[in-house]
């Protein structure tokens, strides 16, 4: 493919990241964040459960999505889309102010809680010894992207921040990819992009004609058609030595 006229451990021309899963982590304050649109609806006199229970029923909404779904995150499930379904099942119904309301409730807790994943540092700094770094972040709400970077305390650290929700364009399509690398001002076959999802970000990556990384702990079968393509690493610092040649 494209790749072999580079050494795996050439330089860039632009570093490129996804952001959910690969900087910043999915687990931290989620819990937290749905148990706090519970505690806003008892505070709004709409809920008789404790709030933890809303946030069992959306884990539960949520997980029967995904089964539906080869366990894949689908593109259109965004805050709203589970919020609406998680209110339905538990019964309660809410205006347009008190939705919003809600959504804004999520939108803070989880960006204020947001923790960038260990090695962040690391990674960021190595990338950075190859040029400019970008971040390629498929996401309906640019303004909470925006919230959750400031609040993980990665802010100012990116030449180029790409959200689909603005660009108009998802990871897989080659176009957001493409768009990022023209706004740096790079040829996408001189860069890498680094991303935890093997659909969205690898495949995506690929077809844009970049170098892919794949950032995930369990080395699981890939598939055959990505063979030699993709770079496995199975956290940040291996990312980090990769990046460094080493
Ligand atoms: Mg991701």
């Amino acid at each position: 493919m494209s790749g072999q006229t580079r050494s795996s451990n050439g330089r860039f021309a632009a570093v490129f990241f996804d952001l959910d899963g690969t900087l910043v982590s999915e687990r931290t304050g989620v819990r937290e964040a749905r148990t706090a649109v519970g505690a806003k609806l008892i505070e709004l006199g709409l809920y008789e459960k404790p709030a933890s229970a809303f946030a069992d029923t959306v884990e539960i909404v949520i997980g029967g999505i995904m089964e539906d779904n080869d366990w894949q995150w689908p593109l259109w499930l965004h805050a709203e889309e589970w919020m609406k379904r998680s209110l339905a099942v538990s019964g309660v119904k809410v205006g347009e102010d008190e939705f919003r309301e809600l959504n804004r409730v999520y939108r803070d807790e989880r960006s204020d809680r947001a923790a960038a994943i260990d090695g962040w540092q690391e990674v960021l700094a190595a990338a950075r010894a190859h040029g400019p770094i970008g971040l390629i972040t498929n996401f309906n709400d640019g303004a909470m992207q925006r919230e959750k970077i400031r609040g993980a305390g990665l802010e100012g650290q990116f030449d180029g921040i790409y959200i689909s929700g603005e660009v108009g364009v998802w990871k897989p399509e080659p176009g957001i990819f493409e768009h990022a690398a023209e706004d740096l001002g790079v040829a996408p076959s001189d860069c890498v992009h680094i991303g935890n999802n093997i659909q969205s970000d690898v495949e995506g990556a690929i077809a844009a004609g970049m170098q892919a990384v794949l950032v995930e702990e369990d080395d699981r079968p890939r598939p055959p058609s990505l063979n030699g393509d993709v770079v496995w690493c199975e956290d940040l610092y291996g990312v980090t030595n990769w990046l460094q040649g080493g």
